[in-house]
């Protein structure tokens, strides 16, 4: 009977090592949408710095918003400098990718050396 106790222990710790395994490769092949314990906020208010106007408008999860036209005074947002996109600029929310990996992670290519 031993022997099926060693078998039972060498499946257990060899199970352990692929789920680790296929962890670690989640987190390679999308480092900035790992899942955490706090859930996105994907809506935001937007505020024109120009004229004030605010508007709800809901994040895209998969990219970041460069560009955003006032609907007021139709002033074309831009992100400030070291910003990555117009609602982590002028939103009440950072971006769903800021939020997720920190600023520093936002938007970066994964192929890019750090
Ligand atoms: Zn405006």
């Amino acid at each position: 009977m031993e022997w099926i106790t060693r078998k039972a222990e060498k499946l257990g710790s060899l199970g352990s090592l692929v789920s680790a395994a296929s962890r670690s490769l989640w987190d390679l092949l999308l480092p900035a949408h790992r899942p955490r314990a706090k859930p996105l906020v994907l809506d935001s208010v937007l505020t024109c710095p120009a004229c004030g106007h605010a508007k709800a408008e809901r994040m895209p999860l998969d990219a970041c918003q460069w560009f955003y036209e006032c609907e007021a005074c139709a002033t074309l947002l831009r992100p400030k400098p070291g910003d990555c996109c117009v609602f982590c600029s002028y939103g009440t929310q950072r971006c769903p990718s800021a939020q997720a990996g920190g600023a520093a992670a936002c938007c970066r290519p994964v192929s890019s050396p750090s």
